[in-house]
């Protein structure tokens, strides 16, 4: 039976066994050579003998012609064609029972060849039994291996905390074990692959009894083993390498355990030294802290000290306090005996003026001038210090025209007079204010103060009075001075400039510039109760610094009436009157103040024949000396005490009323030149202000029969 014909008659029985199996060929047998024989043994090889060619021959096909001639056939052809017949029917009897036998044996066959594919599929299964049991146990390993890993991690942990020998014994115990226990795996899988070795061996020789194609299922099981060999050696190879590389990995972690662990001991060490350190600072800080004790204790000491010291000085203080209260007391009646000083320094002041004299004649002899080229009067005076101030002047002889012209004459009559001082003609503004000044203070201290500058036109009573550094200048200063330094001691000064001329018994106002000025009506008012002086539509200008002063000087003496006459180039033909008014406050004492300083550039005294003046000039004169010699009446009936006073007899003395009555003060300068040609004139002035003088005497008498009260 060919390949071809086996296979389709296995195919033709589906319900065999071995139709199953027969997938399982790769590829056709050549029935050439052998044929597979399943006997009951097993698997062998027999050599078929196909049937002959000549046994399968189709009968000879007889001709038709040949049967054409059958006819013509014998019987004996037939009889040989029956015997042939007989024969091939023979012939197929053997080849049906050739072919049941073969059935049989192919029965047989595919019984042996069940049983075998059962015995490959028992094998294999239990190569695959074997294998699961592999990769159990492999995984087992990789537990165990994990378990161990684990196991050594904590080990070494539990070394690490113990010592290093312990955890290089346990760890090359571990790794024997694991040596062990890897080469006891390593032997079972070796004795398990030997078996199987040994079982594919003898499958292997029992297959090889039997057909190829089951060698060639052998070899692929073989083949299939070897990758499951190759595999399970790469896998143990892996194993390995990994236990090697775990074991590498426990080396580096040892080595890093053991750098670890140096740096554990190093920090134990260094642990160690600063415990040594700190015992050491502890020890230090038990004595540095005996020590602080001692400090404290000194502190406490010091602090108690201190304390003492303390109280003592509280003592200190409090009697301190005591004292300073008690100074305090005496500085607040030092205070206020300050304050009173000044009062009180008022008061002596006032009574030193008045011992001095309410009236107060003062002698000037200005120099010749560049411009008076005349004799000069022998005029002898007293030193400053000499305590009789008398002024003697010898009388010219040599006379023309009524009047001298020469003063050089030993037997002349010399003519004496005494006043409070006499300044000879090269005396300053300076050193006469020095007599002023203290009238000044008077008129601080609320006094009335008169200064009148007498003398014929030409004599210095300008320049004694107004010039820049006159008196009236030199006063405004000393008041603004003055009063600044009273500001520590409570006072507060207003200062009011009232400048005014008197000309041919008219007022006119020095400080109005307006045109319309003559409509001005300037009456003179006296207060009875404040006895206060004022004269209506009169300017009056606050002076708040000294420098003020020159501008309104400057602008009363060009509105000053000048006129001409022969006398002089500038005779002043009115008398001017500089009104300051000091009004004084004092906020700490409460005092107050109303002090007049009356400076007044009185108008020439010439007389009348000399100057020649005629018609306006007549009248002006005639008015200017009634009321000078009206000055000297006031001025002697004040002396006097008399009951009247004339006053009102002329402007100037009713102006000047309540700076003349009193307790005011009044200086009279008598300016006088010292050229020949004015010596009739100066001789007038000097007894003029003679007649003045005198009046004091009778004053100064009552004052110092009522003393002042304080
Ligand atoms: P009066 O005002 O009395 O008419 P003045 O004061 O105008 O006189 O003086 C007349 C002149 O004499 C002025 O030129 C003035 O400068 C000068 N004179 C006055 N007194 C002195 C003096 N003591 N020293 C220097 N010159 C003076
Ligand atoms: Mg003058």
């Amino acid at each position: 039976m060919n390949h071809e014909t086996f296979i389709e008659h296995l195919q033709t029985s589906p319900g065999s066994p071995n139709s199953r199996r027969l997938s399982m060929i790769p590829r056709p047998i050549t029935p050439t050579k052998t044929e597979s024989v399943i006997s009951k043994e097993g698997y062998f090889k027999k050599s078929i003998t196909p049937p002959s060619p000549l046994r399968f021959r189709s009968p000879q096909p007889v001709s038709p012609t040949r049967f054409l001639n059958t006819r013509s056939y014998d019987k004996d052809d037939l009889e040989r064609l029956k015997s042939q017949i007989r024969n091939k029917e023979v012939q197929l009897q053997e080849i049906k029972s050739d072919i049941l036998e073969y059935r049989t044996k192919i029965q047989q066959l595919e019984v042996e060849k069940v049983e075998c594919d059962e015995r490959v599929a028992s094998s294999a299964h239990s190569v695959r039994l074997k294998e699961g049991q592999l990769e159990n146990k492999m995984l087992e390993l990789e537990h165990i291996k994990d378990d161990y890993a684990r196991d050594v991690e904590l080990k070494i942990k539990e070394l690490r905390v113990t010592n290093e020998t312990t955890f290089r014994e346990t760890e090359r115990s571990y790794r024997d074990e694991m040596e062990e226990i890897l080469s006891t795996k390593v032997s079972v899988i070796q004795r398990n692959k030997t078996a199987l070795m040994e079982k594919l061996k003898l499958l292997n020789q029992r297959i090889s009894n039997n057909e190829e194609c089951f060698q060639e299922d052998l070899t692929q099981l073989e083949e299939s083993y070897n990758v499951k060999e190759q595999e399970f050696k790469t896998s143990l190879e892996e194993t390995r390498h990994f236990l090697v590389e775990s074991l590498a990995d426990l080396d580096q972690q040892r080595s890093q355990f053991k750098r670890e662990l140096d740096e554990l001991t190093k920090a134990y060490e260094d642990k160690l030294n600063l415990k040594a350190d700190l015992l050491k600072k502890l020890q230090e800080d038990k004595s540095s802290k005996v020590e602080e004790d001692n400090l404290i204790f000194k502190l406490r000491e010091t602090i108690e000290n201190l304390k003492n010291k303390i109280g003592t000085y509280d003592e200190k203080i409090s009697s301190l306090q005591k004292n300073t209260q008690f100074k305090l007391s005496k500085i607040s009646k030092i205070e206020e005996g300050f304050l009173n000083e000044e009062t009180i320094r008022r008061k002596f002041h006032n009574r030193l003026q008045e011992l001095k004299g309410n009236i107060r004649v003062f002698c000037r002899v200005r120099p010749p001038l560049n411009t008076e080229p005349f004799a000069v009067i022998d005029i002898q005076v007293p030193d400053n210090d000499e305590e009789e101030q008398q002024i003697t002047i010898k009388d010219p002889k040599i006379v023309t025209n009524g009047n001298p012209t020469s003063s050089t004459n030993s037997s002349s009559k010399c003519h004496n007079f005494k006043f409070d001082r006499v300044f000879e003609m090269n005396s300053t503004n300076c050193e006469i204010f020095e007599e002023i000044s203290q009238l000044v203070q008077s008129a601080l201290d609320g006094f009335n103060i008169c200064v009148f500058a007498y003398g014929q036109t030409g004599s210095g009573k300008t320049y004694t009075m107004s010039d820049r550094d006159g008196m009236i200048p030199r006063a405004v200063e000393q008041i603004f001075e003055t009063s600044s330094r009273l500001s520590e001691k409570g006072w507060e000064y207003k200062i009011h400039g009232q400048f005014l001329e008197i000309y041919n018994e008219s007022i006119n106002d020095l400080l109005n510039d307006k045109p319309n000025k003559g409509q001005y009506k300037y009456e003179i008012r006296h207060d009875p109760d404040t006895l206060q002086t004022s004269v209506t539509d009169l300017m009056s200008v606050e002076i708040s610094n000294p420098q003020m002063m020159n501008g309104l000087l400057e602008r009363a003496l060009k509105n000053r009436s000048i006129a001409s006459t022969k006398a002089n180039e500038r005779s002043s033909r009115s008398h001017s009157v500089y009104i300051i008014k000091i009004q004084g406050v004092n906020h700490q004492t409460g005092e107050r103040n109303h002090g007049i300083l009356n400076l007044i550039d009185l108008a020439g005294s010439e007389r009348l024949n000399h100057s020649q003046a005629t018609g306006d000039r007549l009248k002006e004169t005639q008015a200017i000396n009634k009321s000078l010699s009206c000055l000297g009446d006031v001025i002697y009936s004040l002396a006097e005490k008399s009951k009247h006073i004339p006053f009102r007899n002329s402007k100037l003395t009713y102006l000047l009323q309540n700076s003349l009555n009193g307790n005011s003060k009044t200086l009279m300068f008598v300016n006088i030149s010292p050229c020949v040609p004015h010596f009739n004139e100066t001789l007038n002035s000097l007894r003029f202000a003679t007649k003045v003088n005198n009046t004091k005497f009778k004053a100064l008498k009552r004052n110092v029969e009522t003393p002042v009260r304080s």
